[in-house]
């Protein structure tokens, strides 16, 4: 049987797996950390991507998710506007998610391979030569769920590596009373923080903000600690929380350049083909409908029905078609955050249009 190896176990990777797993093909998972394992990100996953989970037999809420039904956006100086998502979403720790979806895999025969970093993709032929520091392993479809930034952009000299980015990713659990079924999200000079309850009673707390804003702060926990008492909404609305003795985790260097989706011929997912402003809450749909149509596209190309070139061609299109909109809606927006008259303008204009702060979350949602 010809074999797909798929680098990086996060969403993308994982569920890619999964499902050409559940088509009958051979999957190796080559994975540079270990399940399970925490990670930065707000953990609310909009529900345009349930009909396709539950096809996959995978039922989030069977594992502990919230529901999520309604929205709230606020400025620096504290104006809100509030609406009922058009879709809606839930909420699910990434340590819960991402562990669920690794013991599918397992059970399902992908081999997964953990603490394995991939530093090397060659092509000999119709052939993938992965290199790890371990051993090469050969597979006939390659594909790239290796996240944001990874090492192996650079070997594939892709050029987004090479631009400065400015933005840092944060994220810590709180204990606080807070509505269940509400994501909401705040800005502030240098950034935007989004908050919602995932299981266990946790809030989740996670901001995206400019290397300068955070650089005077001697660590990520006591910037957290900075946000929550400075913010208008989040000061009077989280009084009190306390945090998790878990760590604050951070991350740097998260850049929103345009990528390619296909590259050297391995078929990118997730944030490694292009990655949207956090603020849209739609990076984790969009890296599970790219694992969808990099499932169904591969899969006509492992049972033969398709040629290499017509399955590139294929899912390029199908991923610009699906994400591009999105994309585009979202960095404008972004851009906008960072700018607090603006914002604070926009919040006021959103809550006096009908609807207005639907529109504005359709224009990032599929
Ligand atoms: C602050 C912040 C908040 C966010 N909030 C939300 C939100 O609320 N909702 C939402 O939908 N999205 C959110 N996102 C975006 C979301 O986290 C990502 O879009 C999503 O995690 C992408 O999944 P992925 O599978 O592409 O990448 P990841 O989940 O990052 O997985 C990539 C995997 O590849 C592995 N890897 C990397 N390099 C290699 C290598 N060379 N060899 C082997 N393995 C490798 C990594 O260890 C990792 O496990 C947020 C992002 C940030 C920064």
């Amino acid at each position: 049987m010809e074999k797909t190896i798929i680098i990086g176990g996060g969403l993308a990777g994982l569920i890619s797996a999964i499902d050409l797993a559940q088509k009958g093909h051979a999957v190796t998972v080559i994975e540079k950390g270990n399940f399970p394992r925490n990670k930065v990100c707000g953990e609310y996953i909009s529900n345009e991507t349930l009909p396709y989970l539950r096809s996959l037999g995978i039922d989030p809420f069977a594992w502990g998710a919230l529901p999520i039904s309604r929205f709230q956006f606020s400025s620096p100086s504290g104006h809100t506007a509030t609406c009922h998502l058009p879709l809606g979403g839930f909420s699910i720790t990434r340590r819960k998610l991402d562990f669920e979806l690794y013991q599918r895999c397992l059970k399902l025969g992908v081999e997964v391979i953990t603490d394995t970093e991939v530093t090397e993709i060659k092509r000999e032929g119709d052939e993938f030569i992965i290199t790890t520091a371990k051993q090469n392993y050969h597979a006939k479809l390659v594909l790239g769920g290796f996240g944001k930034r990874s090492k192996l952009d650079r070997a594939l000299d892709r050029p987004f590596f090479g631009e400065r980015s400015s933005f840092v990713g944060i994220k810590q659990y709180f204990k606080a009373p807070y509505a269940d079924d509400l994501v909401s999200l705040h800005n502030y000079e240098g950034g935007y923080v989004g908050v919602s309850k995932v299981e266990d009673g946790l809030l989740n707390v996670a901001t995206l903000v400019e290397k300068n804003a955070f650089a005077k702060f001697k660590n990520p926990a006591a910037f957290m600690e900075y946000l929550l008492e400075s913010h208008p909404v989040l000061k009077s609305e989280l009084a009190g929380a306390q945090p998790v003795l878990e760590k604050a985790l951070v991350i740097s260097n998260i850049s929103f350049a345009p990528k390619k989706a296909v590259e050297s011929g391995v078929l990118m997912i997730g944030d490694a083909a292009g990655m949207i402003p956090p603020l849209a809450g739609n990076g984790m749909a969009m890296a599970i409908e790219a694992a969808r149509i990099s499932a169904e596209i591969g899969n006509r190309f492992l049972n033969k029905e398709i040629d290499r070139e017509t399955m590139e061609n294929h899912y390029e299109r199908s991923w610009n078609k699906l994400f591009k909109r999105r994309l585009f809606w979202g960095r404008q927006i972004q851009k906008i955050m960072g700018r607090p008259m603006i914002n604070n303008m926009a919040v006021r204009g959103i809550g006096l249009v009908p609807g207005g702060l639907r529109t504005v979350v359709r224009l990032t949602h599929g």
